[in-house]
């Protein structure tokens, strides 16, 4: 029988969520296969890692210390205990989350209220700005400066009128810049007591030797901060969804945690983040790779003549001087999939995700194909 569906309805819904806006995530193979028609999909559009995951996190999924008919320690006990020995803090500091998108989530429920302000940059991480709007907050957005990188005189600018957050992501997604040791002194410096700085460090362990580690640099700096981890990037475990927050104090650390949800991370997802940890080995190597690849496609792209952002993640963002989402649409009719930019202002932008080195060669051959039509 079929259902009848209400035109309309007068039920009230909450104006900040219903207008918020769709958060951009990236083609799925499924889809990329059906438009395509093709099986062997590059998937270049969502920054995973190319290489999988450590060998070590499958072992300890199938092992019987996994217990998938038990809940979950809510804690992250076993995990936080890891993280604070590997990073020399005190694990109370930390709160692991579903994703560390679900801690972009809890910040923003734990300190803003409606009309509060928020500063981020565009182009933007979506939930840097979906967050806070569901929050009722207002986002004012600083945009990249014309060399592609942050625009710290502007940012400071808008600091000084006292936001209650600052949400940078460093390295940038989707730019790939990174913030140097300078950079990010002007930025702590520019910190006013009020204002919560959220370094969001989802791409940290792509960045090359003596880039600046967010936690050590703002350990002492006296500011209220968050730094985000993820191990969805370079651990390769998008698909579990773990990454944590190191916060500046315990209190702001309990009430970020008193709003996720009480069983966040699931057992998998702690039980593989543990495994991960303890084979930093294998993580340091993948990363490794990939700096190799993103310096030679990098130079690829650049000698097709596009202007290429200097990058310290897993992808390159790159300005296809014409709509984006027509670039997109050849390379996928080659099987890639890659990232067109949508925020007003950077449709001429395109996000490429480092992959193995033979779908980083099909995206240069197929778009040395595509500007030559
Ligand atoms: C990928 C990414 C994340 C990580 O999200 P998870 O929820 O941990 O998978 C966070 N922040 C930025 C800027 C990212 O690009």
């Amino acid at each position: 029988m079929e259902q009848s569906v209400k035109p309309t309805s007068s039920l009230p819904l909450n104006p900040h969520i219903a207008g918020l806006p769709p958060y951009n995530a990236g083609m799925n193979i499924a889809m990329a296969r059906a438009l395509s028609g093709r099986h062997d999909i590059a998937r270049l559009a969502s920054n995973e890692n190319p290489d999988g995951c450590s060998p070590a996190v499958l072992a300890a999924l199938a092992s019987s210390s996994f217990e998938p008919w038990r809940y979950a320690d809510p804690a992250c006990t076993a995990l936080r205990t890891a993280l604070g020995e590997r990073l020399a803090i005190d694990p109370g500091l930390i709160v692991v989350g579903n994703g560390s998108e679900e801690m972009i989530a809890a910040i923003s429920r734990a300190v803003l209220v409606p009309g509060a302000s928020v500063v981020t940059t565009v182009p933007s991480f979506g939930l840097h700005e979906i967050e806070p709007l569901a929050m009722g907050a207002d986002v004012v957005k600083i945009a990249m400066t014309h060399e592609m990188d942050f625009d710290l005189a502007a940012l400071e600018t808008a600091i000084a009128a006292v936001p209650r957050i600052v949400f940078i992501s460093s390295p940038w997604n989707p730019v790939g810049s990174g913030l140097d040791h300078s950079s990010l002194q002007r930025l702590i410096g520019a910190m006013r007591p009020g204002t919560l700085l959220v370094l969001d460090e989802a791409y940290f362990e792509f960045a090359d030797a003596g880039a600046p580690d967010g936690i050590e640099v703002l350990r002492d700096s006296g500011v209220d901060h968050v730094v985000l981890r993820t191990f969805s990037k370079a651990y390769g475990l998008a698909g579990l969804r773990v990454g944590y927050a190191v916060c500046s104090g315990l209190e702001l650390a309990r009430v970020i945690a008193a709003a996720k949800t009480p069983f966040n991370v699931n057992a998998a997802a702690q039980t593989a983040a543990i495994a991960a940890l303890a084979d930093e080995g294998w993580m340091k190597a993948s990363a490794g790779r990939v700096r190799a690849e993103r310096v030679r496609a990098a130079a690829a792209l650049a000698a097709l003549g596009f202007r290429v952002a200097p990058s310290q993640t897993n992808f390159l963002f790159f300005d296809c001087k014409g709509d984006s989402s027509r670039l997109a649409a050849g390379l996928l009719k080659q099987a890639i999939i890659v990232k067109a930019w949508r925020e007003g202002g950077y449709e001429h932008y395109l996000r490429a995700t480092i992959g193995l080195p033979a779908d980083n060669d099909r995206l240069i051959a197929a778009l040395q194909e595509l500007v030559a039509r």
